[in-house]
């Protein structure tokens, strides 16, 4: 039997791939509060106001890469239009297309049929498998939990100005936006387009990159590196990846240099004056944040090093994984063994490894 803990995309992506390999609904338990895997993702995109994806046509939840969403919506459309941005990669499907997708796909694989609606509080390694929270016990598990919560500045807390960018909003007429990262920047232009004020407040200045974390790192000689390198180097290196970045292009600039010279938008070191805070301040970082993480880590003495549990290159806990039993990590937390790991690229790398170290154990 095989286990999801936790329901969002990543978990759905892992069970996509196990469908897709000829494992039945019936041999599959998802745990979850709630049965619809963007029931996180769809209010934080709806917050910030995204209508394009961050990913390109391969962001999606399917086993395999192609066909990806570029074909979908050529289909859909009747033009090739999304097939020839897609060649130039400079396709980013609709938040609308791949939410289309993440439905159709929830019917045919019968997800629902495997959901069980249950937090997990404790993962126990016993023969064979691993003992969930009174659940039973499970051969092959992947642990898929998210990030644990969202941050907020130290300086906010109690004061109603505030809300999470990741939280509905409005704007009013006078915003500060905390954080310099993708959603600080997407922030800014919105509350700008809102007609609002806009002071940014930075501890640094933001980088500007295509992606967070380098390219050659999606691919297998850049990841044969990061898995030979030294853990503090890869620690390091993954800390430079959460540098608050966004894309650069006259898109992001245009806005901020009209505003600027308007005398709407300012860069600031507090926001006393403003009427409204917005935090685009991310998640909480580490596993130590995740009740459910930090406790597998301490009852099994797991091996970690700063924030991160340290990972096989196929994403297993190596030191409980054997002949008989699989336990893998997916998501943000999978960083250890990809460093996109929060990405649906990142996704789908991890369920195609749990799916070919699971088999490897049921035929020893
Ligand atoms: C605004 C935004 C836009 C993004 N856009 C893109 C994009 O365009 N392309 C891309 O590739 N990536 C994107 N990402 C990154 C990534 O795809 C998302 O962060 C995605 O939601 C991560 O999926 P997840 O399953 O790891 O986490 P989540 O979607 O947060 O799901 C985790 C699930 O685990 C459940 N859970 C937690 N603990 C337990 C427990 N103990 N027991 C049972 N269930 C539990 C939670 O209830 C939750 O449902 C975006 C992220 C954000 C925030």
């Amino acid at each position: 039997m095989y286990a999801i803990v936790g329901g969002g995309l990543a978990g759905f992506t892992t069970y996509a791939t196990l469908r897709h390999a000829g494992i039945e609904a019936g041999e599959i338990a998802v745990f979850d509060n709630d049965p619809d895997p963007v029931a996180c993702w769809r209010p934080r995109v709806a917050a910030i106001r995204q209508t394009e994806m961050r990913s390109e046509s391969d962001g999606h939840c399917s086993a395999r890469s192609f066909p990806g969403l570029a074909v979908r919506e050529a289909r859909r459309r009747r033009t090739v239009g999304p097939l020839l941005r897609s060649v130039c990669d400079r396709y980013r499907p609709s938040v609308a297309e791949f939410l289309d997708h993440v439905e159709e796909l929830r019917a045919r694989t019968s997800w629902d049929a495997s959901f069980q609606p249950f937090e997990i509080s404790r993962v126990a390694a016993v023969p064979g498998g691993f003992e969930l929270d009174g659940r039973g016990v499970f051969q092959h598990v992947v642990l898929a939990t998210g990030h644990p919560g969202l941050a907020l500045p130290h300086g906010v807390l109690g004061d109603r100005r505030a809300v999470h960018a990741y939280e509905p909003h409005d704007y009013t007429g006078s915003v500060a936006i905390v954080g310099a990262g993708m959603a600080a920047a997407t922030e800014w232009r919105n509350a700008l387009a809102s007609g609002a004020n806009v002071v940014s407040i930075r501890r640094r200045e933001p980088l500007r990159r295509p992606l967070n974390v380098e390219r050659q790192f999606f691919a297998k000689r850049g990841l044969r590196m990061f898995h030979g390198a030294e853990p503090n180097w890869r620690a390091e290196l993954l800390t430079s990846f959460s540098a608050p970045s966004y894309p650069p292009g006259r898109a992001w600039d245009e806005p901020i240099e009209r505003a600027t010279a308007e005398g709407r938008f300012r860069v600031a070191s507090d926001w006393r004056e403003t009427e409204q805070v917005i935090c685009a301040t991310g998640f909480k970082r580490g596993y130590r944040e995740d009740q459910l993480l930090r406790r597998l880590v301490d009852d099994h003495g797991l091996d970690t090093v700063e924030r991160w549990v340290v990972l096989e290159p196929d994403a297993g806990v190596g030191r409980l994984c054997d002949a008989s039993r699989t336990l893998a990590i997916a998501g943000v937390a999978a960083q250890w063994a990809y460093p996109a790991a929060d990405t649906l690229a990142g996704m789908k790398y991890v369920a195609r490894r749990f799916l070919a170290r699971s088999r490897r154990c049921r035929t020893r």
